[in-house]
């Protein structure tokens, strides 16, 4: 049976083996996904053993994703721009592909949403691996403009400077900028409670917000704030998190399940839990 698993420090409250149990019992494969805990420094090694144990592919969760980059052989495009991989792959010639699905599970979300970028303002808030990772997704999706937004200045102007056409600054520039029309929360600041200062009207009428965070009941105090300050539909960033397992899935199957089923049904077990 072909072994795969999540990597990670810790790893234990992943929610990638429920994913990928519903994926593989919906599509029939002969497979198995577990987790894998790796030690601090112990990247190679870890990866190394899980591989001659036989298994054909990782995802990768903190704090390792660079260490996967660094790891791969090949890597896609999507995973160079993203200077991060979450998925490995290990090729029946001995070598290893590293790719990164973040920011196509971050679009596929927007589709399953009928959440339009095309045309609109964009703010995306934050400047760390999450959003590094959808920059280029959401850009190809032609965006009237994309702005970054980030407490540290100088990391979403130095992140900004690698993509053509995205703006950056701080969040009191944002006054002068106008409404937008879509807002992503791609800080951890919904982790300790804490909401980016954004204006108050920063929301244009029927606006949109999305926390690349995910909670059971799927609110997250930046989406309750969203509510309160006009924005019109907001989402959790459960969708993102199903959606870069499919992709991951289809890389190494070749085929792809129904991401729609199995959000509902890791939704369902989140509220069970809570
Ligand atoms: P990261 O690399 O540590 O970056 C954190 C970012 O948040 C930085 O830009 C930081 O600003 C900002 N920040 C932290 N606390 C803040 C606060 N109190 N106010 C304003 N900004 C604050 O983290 P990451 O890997 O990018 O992850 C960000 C979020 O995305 C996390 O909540 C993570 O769970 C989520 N995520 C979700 C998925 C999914 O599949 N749904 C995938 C990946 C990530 P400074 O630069 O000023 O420190």
């Amino acid at each position: 049976m072909d072994k795969y698993a999540v990597l990670g420090n810790p790893v234990n409250h992943s929610r990638s083996p429920a994913i990928h149990a519903m994926f593989r019992d919906e599509t029939g494969q002969d497979m198995e996904y577990g987790t894998l805990f790796c030690p601090l420094g112990s990247f190679r090694e870890t990866a190394d053993s899980f591989r001659s144990g036989g298994g054909r592919g990782l995802n990768i969760t903190v704090p390792f994703k660079e260490d996967a980059f660094r790891y791969a052989d090949t890597l896609t495009e999507r995973a160079k721009t993203a200077g991060a991989v979450n998925t490995l792959r290990f090729n029946d010639d001995g070598t290893v592909l590293g790719d990164n699905t973040d920011g196509a599970g971050f679009i596929a979300d927007l589709k399953r949403l009928k959440w339009p970028v095309s045309g609109k303002r964009v703010l995306v808030m934050g400047a760390g691996g999450a959003a590094r990772g959808i920059l280029m997704p959401l850009q190809e999706e032609r965006p009237l403009m994309l702005f970054l937004a980030n407490r540290t200045v100088s990391r979403a102007e130095a992140l900004a400077r690698e993509f053509p056409k995205i703006v950056a600054g701080s969040y009191e520039d944002l006054a002068s900028r106008g409404s937008f029309d879509l807002v992503i929360n791609a800080t951890s600041g919904s982790l300790s409670g804490t909401v980016p200062p954004l204006p108050d009207d920063i929301f244009a009428p029927g606006a949109r917000a999305y926390d690349l965070m995910y909670t059971p009941s799927g609110m997250t105090v930046f989406l309750e704030w969203a509510l309160s300050h006009g924005c019109c539909q907001v989402s959790d960033g459960l969708g993102m998190l199903v959606g870069q397992a499919r992709e991951s899935f289809r890389l190494w199957r070749g085929v792809s399940p129904d991401s729609e089923r199995v959000l509902k049904a890791l939704r369902e077990m989140l509220r069970a839990e809570a």
